[in-house]
């Protein structure tokens, strides 16, 4: 068997990059892809910034508002797009706001559960991100984390960024049966944050992200409610219309830059093509 060291990964990216960037040149240029980010250490700001500088070297970085007027038809983008957003609402978003964003300019969209924004104790905060967001693997930091603050999030609004629902308790929805439940976990959530923040929402992301998490029931229940629905299935969001699930891609600060400029080339797109695709046959236009 192949031992697959740290060496042989880098260069095996290097070479899948050089193909994927051969049926790049093939491909359609109008890209309109979105990126996903969680929790980011401290030590990483440092690789995020220069990860954003890299990308802005080939993509624009564009604003929530331009993200809806393509999507809405009411000014369209042209070639290659990017637009990030942050799954969780974790006090490290608010950082990396400060530090990163604000310096580059950038405006991205903060996805946060409403049960998790309006807790004050630092011992609830760790028992919210063990029990309801963390699945498995505690970080090394793990006892640093802590959610984003109602004052936090008015002030990344102030800054022109966007706020959207993740759930409120960030449930798995495909495993919730109960209409009553669902609405309380897609619809009242929303109702919450609206309230505290002052703002209407428009944004909605489903918790997790991937085909499993989306049942026909919450998939429906999000399209009737939010104008803009995100997963975590990896795609070109150019060409979807109202109504259309809208495709990220997670981004591991642990991997590479090479391996997100093959997420982003569209080469691993295929693997989602099915998925999507009876994913949007069940949402009711
Ligand atoms: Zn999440």
């Amino acid at each position: 068997m192949i031992n697959l060291n740290h060496n042989s990964i880098k260069i095996f990216e290097k070479i899948i990059l050089f193909f994927s960037n051969i049926l790049n040149y093939f491909m359609d240029q109008n890209r309109l892809r979105i990126l996903v980010y969680h929790n980011v250490e401290k030590k990483d700001f440092k690789k995020l910034y220069n990860q954003f500088k890299d990308l802005s070297e080939n993509w624009k970085f564009i604003t929530p508002k331009q993200f809806e007027n393509h999507i809405n038809k009411k000014k369209v983008l042209k070639g290659r797009n990017l637009l990030v957003t942050f799954d969780d609402g974790f006090k490290s978003n608010f950082y990396v706001e400060k530090k990163i964003l604000n310096r580059l300019g950038i405006k991205a969209i903060f996805f946060v559960p409403s049960d998790f924004i309006k807790i004050s104790s630092e011992r609830e905060s760790q028992s919210f991100i063990k029990e309801n967001i963390l699945d498995h693997v505690k970080p090394r930091n793990f006892k640093k984390l802590r959610n984003m603050s109602v004052k936090d999030l008015k002030m990344l609004i102030k800054r022109g960024h966007s706020i959207g629902c993740h759930t409120k308790t960030h449930a798995n929805l495909a495993q919730i049966k109960s209409t009553f439940k669902l609405k309380k976990e897609i619809i009242e959530s929303s109702k919450n944050l609206e309230k505290l923040l002052k703002i209407n929402l428009k944004h909605f992301a489903f918790s997790y992200g991937n085909y499993k998490s989306m049942s026909k029931k919450s998939l429906n229940i999000a399209h009737k409610k939010y104008d803009f629905v995100y997963s975590c299935l990896r795609g070109n969001n150019f060409y979807n219309y109202k109504n259309k699930l809208i495709k990220r891609d997670t981004v591991y600060l642990d991997s590479s830059n090479d391996l997100l400029k093959i997420f982003l080339s569209g080469f691993i797109d295929l693997k989602y093509f099915i998925q999507l695709k009876r994913i949007n046959n069940n949402i009711i236009k």
